[in-house]
């Protein structure tokens, strides 16, 4: 058995949990990732107690925490008063409430955790420069096909025989794109802005381990600690028509400040800190009926990209690490046990795909609307607010 290998198209986070808990199983793991070095773009991402108790069974949590922030407090702000709406503790308080840490993290230090750690176990075989374009079922498993291109040996083509190939290649996964080409990702009409700013250019009261959620009309704005507790990562989410993604892309700051005319002392003083934003063009799934097919099975944003708004994305595809090993290990039947495995993931991330965009609208009320929902919040604890995502905060394997 230790001697099969898998295939894992894509190294993003999704792919690197996958890698590590199907060596874990007992595979060799070759993963295939079309970028020439394993990094991320300078942004934060939230792990909830679902995708830190994984990331413990993986035995890379400590790996991971070493440079991330637990946050102490979690609150939603009203954007344009600077108000605290409602507010709970996170800390030890939601650790013991859902079985797990909180972890808010910078995204370059999460990637870097989980390949070093891939990079330390001899079953997994990380090969960048290559970008997966096709596939052949065969009577005993798949031959993968990739394009690989790398400065000493310019671009050429191999193929690599494997049990089972995992499409863990993002929202544009190639490996979707043959399984299912008439499925195309959807333009929610938002950008996510985001940037990180050193803690010592903010005033002490927006400087602390708390995890806020600004709310006002048309918009909102995450902060949180990164980087040890050095830095705050910020995310704006704003109406935007253009549908260029990456995030290479020019973002002027004058022309988010325009979305945020009107808010609070607080929320603009977050808002002007950075000199610089990157800017990403929302896009997402509808939820797919079906994965994959034969040898074949997708994972992470390439089977239920989602919007940012519960902060899941990520935490879904470390959970679908977990029960695709779980799944495979030990199988005769590969193609048996991918399917059991989509049947298992795809009623609940299409659960939290559906409710991420049912986020989308309550965040962004105007109006009345706006004012009845934040007296609602006001109404409610933020305890009883966590206690509302007990079945995505409390989720094991
Ligand atoms: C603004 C914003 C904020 C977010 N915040 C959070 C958060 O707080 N918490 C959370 O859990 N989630 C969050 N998410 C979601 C999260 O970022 C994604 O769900 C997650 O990164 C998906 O990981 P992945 O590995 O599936 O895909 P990706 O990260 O897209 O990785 C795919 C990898 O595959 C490679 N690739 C692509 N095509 C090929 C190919 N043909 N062959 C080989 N390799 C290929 C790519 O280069 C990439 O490395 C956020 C998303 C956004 C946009």
């Amino acid at each position: 058995m230790a001697q099969q290998n898998i295939v894992v198209a894509g190294a993003g986070i999704g792919g690197l949990t996958a890698a590590l808990a199907l060596a874990k199983a007992g595979f060799r793991v070759t993963v295939l990732e079309r970028a020439g070095a394993i990094e991320e773009v300078g942004a934060g991402v939230q792990l909830a107690a679902n995708a830190t108790r994984c990331l413990q069974a993986l035995d890379v949590y400590e790996r991971v925490r070493a440079n991330a922030v637990v946050p102490a407090g979690f609150a939603v702000m009203d954007g344009r008063r600077g108000t605290v709406i409602t507010s709970a503790p996170m800390g030890a308080a939601a650790e013991t409430r859902f079985g797990a840490p909180f972890l808010v993290i910078h995204r370059a230090d999460l990637q870097s955790a989980l390949a070093t750690a891939a990079r330390e176990i001899p079953a997994i075989d990380i090969r960048l420069g290559r970008t997966v374009d096709g596939f052949t079922a065969l009577s005993s498993g798949i031959a993968v096909q990739a394009e690989r291109h790398d400065a000493a040996s310019g671009e050429d083509s191999e193929s690599i025989h494997a049990l089972a190939l995992v499409g863990a290649d993002g929202l544009r996964s190639a490996v979707r794109g043959v399984l299912h080409p008439a499925v195309r990702p959807s333009f929610r009409h938002r950008a996510a802005w985001r940037a990180t700013i050193p803690i010592a250019a903010l005033p002490a009261r927006l400087a602390d381990p708390v995890t806020r959620l600004w709310l006002g009309p048309g918009a909102h704005l995450v902060s949180y600690p990164v980087k040890a507790g050095t830095a705050i990562n910020l995310v704006a989410v704003t109406p935007d028509e253009r549908q260029l993604h990456g995030w290479g892309l020019a973002a002027a700051p004058e022309e988010l400040l325009a979305h945020y005319a009107g808010w609070s002392d607080d929320a603009r003083a977050l808002l002007h800190a950075p000199d610089s934003w990157l800017r990403w063009a929302l896009f997402d799934l509808d939820p797919l009926p079906a994965w994959g097919a034969g040898p074949v099975t997708l994972l992470g944003d390439a089977a239920h990209a989602m919007p940012p708004f519960l902060a899941q994305g990520a935490a879904q595809a470390i959970e679908d690490a977990v029960v695709l090993a779980d799944c495979l290990k030990g199988a005769t039947d590969i193609p048996a046990a991918l399917r059991r495995y989509e049947a298992l993931r795809q009623p609940r991330t299409a659960r939290v795909q559906t409710a991420a965009r049912g986020m989308d609208r309550l965040y962004h009320l105007s109006g009345p609307a706006r004012l009845a929902r934040d007296l609602v919040m006001r109404t409610r604890s933020g305890d009883a607010m966590l206690e509302r995502y007990r079945w995505i905060y409390g989720w094991r394997a």
